[in-house]
């Protein structure tokens, strides 16, 4: 097959020579998507060789790509992608596997089933829930929200998979003033409507004592409670020794979503965030963030295995199906992409100490940052640094908008600007495995000319 392999080794000449590229170049792109567009040319009216091709995409896009993967990348939540993961990621495509049913892809979906084992364990979850594993943390939480809607209704008499949600008794949703903006989205998909919101804390938590207070008013209709591990802007956890029992005890579902925080629970320094966080019902978490796989990895966990299956499965005569429940019975999708190399190659690599260390660096970083910023001349940290997110702010919101920009136009990072408690500030979000001291530094002395 020589245009497999020609095109294949153009491959990873190109990709070697981006990663090789990304401790010294400039992160923001240099090229515009129309730009990147144009150099891709027209519709070919006839075939072309693979390597053309692949050298036509590499030189079209290399200078509009943005530098996310290097340890100076700061913007939303994004991860880097571990070696090992990468790698593994190319192997996945290489070999194809339509990952949805044990019986025809008995390797991958091994693979997959031995991540999900060490993902509860490392997570501190029963060993017995269901995981899937979607695109991201999006999807994780419309798999866990679908379950908690269908299971809600029929502990309320109501079967919605037979009868949709017409006429059924409704479903409460609780979340927290600061979920984040997925979860509204999710709603919509699962035709809940728009959420009630709880009002949070300084730090954005949801208050506990007002949870209560909205939980006593629900007549006994069927409910379901967000709570979220790691809020974008102050990276806070709520309170879920509180929170959980406190929703149960009104017979709630207890959600979580936990995109980037989850990871939180497998580092003994860290484990305290989270704490009481195994008594909920189910847990989002993304793959493609903290863990650094590449994208897109997202996991759905549900305590209550067989609830999971009963509201995500799905049953063909021409399928070969395990009765042990199949990988595609606990999402969405239903052809998948074996994304489960890429979470099984991160923990084979790191291992418990690795996800520890890791976790942990976002947060000594996270630090260095704030400690940098309060130096500055006009800096202030608004958020209590408890885990990966600094948000700070370089006085009025012109000034500090200005700092966001100068910061895009200096080039030596990305951090982004945002709004928090109707300010304007500058978000730095920890999450990349390569970031070093170093990196830290010179985000900081970029930042430190650009207040300037
Ligand atoms: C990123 C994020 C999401 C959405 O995750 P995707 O992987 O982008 O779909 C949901 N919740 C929180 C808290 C996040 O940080």
């Amino acid at each position: 097959m020589p245009e497999m392999h020609e095109a294949l080794d153009a491959a990873h000449r190109l990709a070697v020579e981006w990663l090789d590229s990304l401790p010294t170049r400039r992160v923001p792109p240099t090229a515009t998507t129309d730009e990147v567009a144009a150099a891709l040319g027209d519709l070919p009216d006839h075939p072309r060789p693979a390597l053309e091709v692949i050298e036509l995409l590499g030189a079209a896009a290399e200078p509009g790509l943005t530098a996310i993967p290097s340890g100076r990348w700061y913007g939303m939540v994004m991860g880097g992608t571990l070696p090992a993961a990468l790698a593994a990621d190319w192997l996945t495509s290489a070999w194809d596997q339509n990952s949805a049913l044990r019986a025809v892809t008995p390797a991958t979906i091994a693979v997959e089933e031995v991540a999900d084992r060490w993902l509860l364990d490392l997570l501190g979850l029963p060993a017995d829930c269901g995981v899937g594993m979607a695109t991201g943390a999006t999807m994780s939480n419309f798999t866990c929200l679908a379950t908690a809607r269908d299971t809600v209704l029929r502990r309320a008499g109501w079967n919605a998979k037979e009868l949709g949600l017409v006429g059924s008794p409704g479903v409460r949703v609780l979340v927290g003033a600061e979920r984040h903006d997925s979860i509204d989205k999710v709603l919509r998909f699962l035709g809940l409507g728009h959420p009630e919101e709880v009002a949070a804390d300084e730090q954005g938590r949801i208050r506990v004592p007002a949870l209560a207070e909205a939980l006593s008013k629900g007549e006994g209709r069927p409910t379901i409670v967000v709570l979220q591990a790691g809020n974008v802007h102050s990276g806070a956890f709520d309170d879920f020794a509180e929170a959980v029992p406190v929703a149960h005890d009104a017979g709630a579902w207890v959600h979580v979503d936990g995109a980037f925080g989850l990871f939180a629970a497998a580092s003994p320094e860290l484990r305290h965030l989270t704490a009481g966080f195994e008594f909920a019902d189910s847990w989002a978490t993304d793959a493609h963030k903290t863990l650094n796989v590449p994208y897109d990895c997202g996991i759905a966990i549900v305590k209550d295995d067989a609830a999971m299956r009963a509201s995500m499965g799905m049953h063909g005569d021409y399928l070969i199906q395990d009765s042990a429940g199949e990988p595609f019975d606990r999402v969405p999708e239903m052809s998948r992409r074996a994304r489960a190399t890429t979470v099984w190659a991160a923990l084979a690599t790191l291992g418990r100490s690795g996800v520890a260390d890791l976790v942990e660096r976002f947060y000594r970083h996270a630090r260095m940052f704030a400690d940098g910023i309060s130096k500055i001349p006009g800096g202030e940290v608004l958020n209590d640094v408890v885990f990966s997110q600094v948000c700070a702010s370089f006085g009025s919101d012109e000034h500090t908008r200005e700092v966001v920009q100068r910061m895009l136009a200096d080039g030596t990072a990305w951090t982004t600007g945002s709004r928090w408690h109707g300010r304007a500030v500058l978000r730095v979000a920890l999450c990349n495995w390569s970031t070093t001291d170093a990196d830290v530094e010179a985000t900081l002395a970029a930042l430190r000319e650009a207040a300037a």
